[in-house]
């Protein structure tokens, strides 16, 4: 099978970092800025950054509705950091007038971690990820503050005094890690949702 093209949703925040981080794990990747450019791609990446500034801008571009619907009709998306904040069903500590793809079941909290911490290094275990444990790169990041049944859990941070929190998870088709794996050289988590990328375009074909 060729190699699937995926998408970086390209308003705000580190977008070439997972061009990059994609192309490495030998998939196609395109910056994604128009509601067309929505269409052609087999999944999106939906970077970190600011999730506020991001969502102003998504109803700005128009690109709001046909990337809901897109998750609504099955296509795979991953958020990382902002990403999984524009990927939640519900957001505390938001404002007010943000909007996101409510694609994931799923309740996280903004700048979770506190904002005076703006940004470490944590050990994450991945579920289903194999090799060492994820040494996560957090920016002012989200946790993850309630999951409905249906949504799978799949890392937590594994020590310090967040140790337990959920920091990446899996509802489908559609992913979203609290880190951002862009940022470093382990490509574990972009490998994963490629292959997951692919599963959904192999579904796909088998149903026609
Ligand atoms: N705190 C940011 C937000 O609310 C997320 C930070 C990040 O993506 N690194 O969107």
């Amino acid at each position: 099978m060729d190699q699937p093209l995926i998408g970086v949703l390209a308003l705000q925040g580190d977008v070439r970092e997972h061009v990059r981080a994609l192309t490495r794990t030998g998939a196609r990747a395109v910056p994604v800025r128009r509601p067309a450019e929505v269409d052609e791609v087999d999944g999106l990446v939906i970077p970190g950054g600011e999730s506020t500034t991001i969502s102003k801008l998504a109803e700005t571009f128009e690109l709001l509705e046909p990337i809901r619907k897109r998750i609504g009709d099955g296509m795979p998306a991953y958020g990382s950091c902002a990403g999984m904040i524009m990927l939640a069903a519900r957001v505390l500590d938001g404002r007010p007038d943000q909007r996101g793809f409510a694609g994931i079941d799923m309740t996280v909290r903004r700048n979770a971690f506190g904002r005076q911490v703006d940004s470490f290094e944590l050990p994450v275990l991945i579920d289903g990820m194999p090799g060492p444990a994820f040494s996560a790169v957090f920016i002012r990041a989200p946790w993850v503050e309630q999951v409905a049944d249906g949504v799978r859990v799949l890392g937590r941070v594994a020590e310090g005094s967040a140790a337990g929190r959920i920091v990446a998870v899996r509802q489908g088709n559609l992913m979203a890690t609290s880190f951002h794996p862009e940022l470093t050289g382990d490509h574990r988590v972009h490998a994963y949702f490629v292959e997951l990328v692919r599963d959904a375009l192999a579904a796909a074909a088998d149903r026609r």
